[in-house]
């Protein structure tokens, strides 16, 4: 600028000085001004810049072309330069009220010295950066808006660098885990996935990452109340415009009600699989035990009938006959009885038990059902021993008790191998309970199944080994808590088992039917 030595003149003079050439070549306005701040020098840029001609502001004063100058404190910028000083200024906005131009420029100032190195004016340089503001102001813009939707998204955002940590969480995220931005940064947000699901989170972010594929995967998150919430995470790869690999984003949902509901669906599906099963093999057991009798009856019958045929050799005596009718009776009672446990096992399930309780006493009852068993314990070879230690008074239905000590003494004769069963009925007042033991030294039970045998169709034993349909204990276990009661199996010490059913001995115990399962 020290070359500007001839008077003030317009850019476009067409014997330019080489200096003056490169001046107006400039792509940045350049401005001269003397001590009085007028202008000396104006070059093409500035016309560009400022829509406003050389010619037309050549010894104008500064301050009259740019009063904004004023308003954005720039004037001691300007006198600075007259003393000599070098300053910038960044980002000034500009307004030209002549051309209504308006913009962002970057300003640089600085003395002009003449050839004794006194300062004869200044000058300005002046760059626009308008478009790269508005870049700017566009980015910011577009940041803000991304910003404000990602934080009224109904999902949870995260987004990774390419390092893979991650570097913004959406106010969804922050609001949902009740953690700072701070504290989720990076690999914060890991702590919050919970022990058994992080290895596989790691795994298949790390692995997708790495890969720059797609992820879905499930996991459950901690929310700021402590819950574990179960989180559907999707994430894909981002790129810049130009292609480059930039991170990763994610949205994530929580999908515990939905997870929840899908295994409370496979638990029914599960359920009602076990019911089909149950009743599937409840109806081949059950029909084998009725073929059985059946198939017995048949042949007594068929024989019968030969003997009673006119082309028969075989004399009937009297003896044959009734050893036939007795043969036949046995298994008719045996069908009966297989009947009534259908009939009875399935109206227990469906209906519930309607009781007739009355005042009785317990150990009267038991003896009198043990009494009327006593030829089907000698026909095992089985010893029946009763203990009672007086009468023990109660309300309770009188039938509902005998079919609880049936089904209990048949079991005890059927699993019990021949050996000595031994009933004690006793009252155990501090409990106001009565308590009847039903002990026998047969094959006992494995203590994984002695709860499950009380359910519908339940057998600890193969259908080859010991015929049943598995609701003797079904019953008695309806029957005893529709008392008001429990019932339960222990294994003796000398082998067998005991089959403990204690009763409440006052009507107020007595519960209504009891719900049925599947
Ligand atoms: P069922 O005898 O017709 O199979 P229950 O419901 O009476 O049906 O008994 C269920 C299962 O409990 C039996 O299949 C058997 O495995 C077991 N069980 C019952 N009582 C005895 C017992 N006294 N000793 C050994 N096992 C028994």
């Amino acid at each position: 600028m020290n070359g500007i030595r001839e008077p003030a003149r317009a850019c476009t003079h067409p014997t330019s000085s080489l200096f003056e050439q490169l001046v107006h070549a400039s792509v940045d306005g350049v401005l001269a001004f003397d001590p009085a701040l007028r202008i000396t020098l104006w070059n093409r840029a500035m016309e560009r810049l400022f829509g406003v001609r050389g010619k037309d502001v050549i010894g104008q004063p500064l301050l009259d072309v740019f009063p904004f100058f004023r308003a954005i404190g720039e004037v001691p910028r300007l006198t600075g330069a007259l003393a000599g000083e070098h300053a910038s200024s960044h980002g000034l906005p500009f307004h030209v009220p002549e051309t209504g131009r308006k913009g962002f420029f970057d300003a640089h100032y600085g003395p002009l010295r003449g050839e004794m190195g006194e300062v004869v004016g200044g000058h300005v340089i002046v760059h626009d950066v308008t478009a790269q503001r508005r870049a700017d102001d566009r980015a910011t813009e577009t940041e803000e808006r991304f910003r404000t939707m990602a934080d009224c998204a109904p999902v949870l955002l995260w987004m990774a660098g390419t390092n893979g940590e991650c570097e913004y969480f959406n106010q969804v995220w922050l609001d949902f885990t009740g953690r700072t931005m701070e504290e989720e940064l990076g690999i914060g947000w890991s702590e919050g996935v919970h022990a058994e699901d992080f290895q596989a989170c790691m795994d298949t972010f790390v692995d997708a990452f790495n890969a720059r594929r797609p992820f879905e995967m499930v996991y459950r998150l901690r929310r700021h109340d402590g819950a574990y919430r179960h989180i559907l995470d999707n994430g894909v790869p981002r790129y810049t415009p130009l292609g480059a690999f930039a991170g990763f984003i994610g949205s994530c949902i929580d999908i515990t009600d939905r997870v929840e509901d899908d295994t409370r669906r496979k638990e029914l599906v599960t359920q009602l699989e076990g019911a089909l099963r149950a009743r599937e093999e409840f109806i081949s057991i059950a029909s084998h035990e009725l073929r059985t009798p059946l198939t017995s009856l048949k042949l007594h019958t068929q024989r019968l009938l030969r003997w009673l045929s006119p082309d028969s050799t075989t004399p009937i005596d009297h003896e044959r006959l009734e050893r036939l009718a007795t043969a036949s009776h046995h298994q008719m009672v045996r069908l009966e009885r297989l009947l009534e446990s259908m009939l009875t096992g399935s109206r227990l399930a469906n209906e519930g038990v309607a009781l007739e309780p009355m005042a009785i006493d317990l150990a009267r009852a038991v003896r009198d059902t043990i009494e009327r068993f006593e030829i089907v314990a000698d026909a095992a070879g089985a010893e029946l021993v009763v203990v009672t230690d007086g009468p023990v008074e109660g309300t309770w239905d009188p039938a509902c008790i005998d079919q609880i000590l049936l089904n209990l003494l048949m079991n005890a004769v059927k699993y019990g191998e021949g050996r000595p069963i031994e009933v004690d009925v006793r009252a155990d007042d501090p409990r106001a309970m009565a308590v009847v033991r039903v002990r026998d030294h047969g094959r006992g039970i494995a203590e994984r199944d002695r709860e499950r045998i009380f359910e519908r169709f339940e057998r600890a034993v193969s259908s080859n080994e010991v015929s049943g349909l598995g609701l003797g204990l079904f019953i008695v276990k309806r029957l005893t808590e529709a008392h008001g009661g429990h019932v339960r199996v222990e294994a003796c010490a000398d082998g067998g088992s005991v089959f403990v059913v204690e009763l409440p001995r006052s009507p107020a115990s007595i519960n209504p039917p009891a719900p049925s399962r599947p």
